[in-house]
């Protein structure tokens, strides 16, 4: 257990477990609060790493680094939860981590993580655990088609996933596991994908950011807007499940709820992510307080920000296929002067790849989502896409 103060203040050091473009805005957020950041990833001239004020290149199971790390920071959070736990309990013997060890332990691992949703009474799709083929024979018989199969550990962006329609297909589903565990859910026919993204301190205060409507393309996020268009009692439950969810794991830090809208206008936890979210990425430009700064501040100890928006918002991503044909064409998409272009500095655009995001404001969310759109459009052709519909 580690000695140092609860509270973090200013001018302290902090470390981050991952590299990436979620590390690289909470090192921005930190470094505008006056904090110091050191990043840890086995890679260099990372998103994160460009940004802060010391990047350490090292494998995560390289402990005598880890050790190395920990030592020159007050604090450590993550930015990326596949991060081996003995990395995380390794880092707490010398400083806090936050969240601990025990929430990265269970949203690592899809079944431990649905699991504990189940047990702790959180809605979720029925599921069953998958280690044999005759595990997912049974588990067809139980749960019936279509459904899903995915990875229990190391799946992000519907990476490690496939939908099982018919009983034929079970040999190859099984045998894409290649031997890992898996777990098998029934198919949720969703009307819409939300998310709720919320701190919470270590005396237990808690803020959320106002649910966020997600849309996907090849099962990663393409738009985001705010407010969700949802009726008022499921805004409220959502929050009421997030804020559920953060006490039973005992979140310091900030904490993001994946959740189906079904048909039915009941709510289902699809994943949680311990740490920001690409669809908090509209926090940025129209939160009193974004996502980031909530996370330095709930990791810091320091009071929570304000998490409301100025005003409806919407968020594309910009994915490496922009780049097929070239350097995307930034000034055209710059020419609505309410648009806000982010780039992670990742020096390769392969496809799929996240590699930046627009946002804008507007009077209301179909307007903002219009913005992006229209902007993003503008990078790489002069047509206009379809206008989202709500
Ligand atoms: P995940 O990696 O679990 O977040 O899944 C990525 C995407 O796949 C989700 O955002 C959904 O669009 C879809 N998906 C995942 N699980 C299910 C499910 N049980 N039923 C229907 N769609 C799903």
């Amino acid at each position: 257990m580690s000695t140092k103060s609860p509270v973090v203040l200013p001018g302290a050091t902090l470390g981050v477990l991952g590299s990436g473009q979620l590390g690289r805005m909470f090192t921005i957020a930190a470094r505008r609060l006056g904090y110091r950041v050191h990043i840890f990833s086995p890679d260099t001239d990372t998103p994160a790493g460009q940004v802060g004020d010391l990047e350490f290149t090292a494998a995560y199971e390289d402990l005598d680094k880890v050790r190395e790390f920990a030592r020159g920071v007050d604090v450590v959070t993550f930015e990326f939860e596949n991060v081996p736990s003995a990395t995380s309990r390794t880092c707490a013997e010398i400083v806090p981590v936050r969240p601990d060890g025990e929430v990265l332990h269970v949203t690592q691992h899809r079944l431990r993580e649905k699991t504990f949703l189940q047990t702790h009474g959180f809605p979720v799709t029925p599921f069953r655990a998958i280690r044999s083929e005759d595990d997912l024979r049974q588990a067809v018989r139980d749960l019936g088609l279509p459904a899903v199969l995915k990875t229990a550990s190391f799946g992000y962006d519907g990476k490690g996933q496939r939908k099982i329609r018919s009983e034929s297909e079970i040999p190859e589903a099984f045998a894409g596991l290649r031997g890992a565990e898996g777990i098998f859910e029934a198919y949720v026919d969703f009307e819409k994908e939300v998310s709720v993204v919320a701190a919470r301190t270590l005396d237990g205060g808690f803020e959320a950011f106002p649910v966020f409507e997600n849309r996907h393309e090849n099962h990663i996020l393409d738009l985001t807007f705010a407010p969700a268009a949802i009726p008022p009692e499921l805004t409220r439950e959502s929050i009421q499940l997030t804020h559920g969810i953060l006490e039973a794991l005992k979140v310091v830090g900030l904490l993001t709820v994946e959740l189906f809208v079904t048909r039915s206008g009941q709510l289902l936890v699809n994943e949680l992510a311990p740490r920001t979210h690409n669809s908090g990425h509209l926090t940025l430009d129209v939160a009193t307080t974004c996502q980031f700064e909530q996370q330095v501040r709930a990791v810091c100890g320091l009071p929570l920000g304000s998490p409301r928006l100025k005003s409806p918002a919407a968020m594309a991503n910009l994915l490496g296929d922009r780049w097929t044909s070239g350097t995307p064409d930034w000034a055209s998409a710059l020419r609505d002067p309410e648009v806000k272009l982010h780039l992670y500095g990742k020096a390769e655009a392969r496809p799929g790849r996240k590699m930046g995001h627009l946002t804008a404001g507007g009077t209301t969310e179909e307007e903002a989502s219009r913005r992006v759109l229209e902007a993003r459009a503008r990078l790489t052709s002069s047509r206009l896409p379809n206008p989202p519909s709500f």
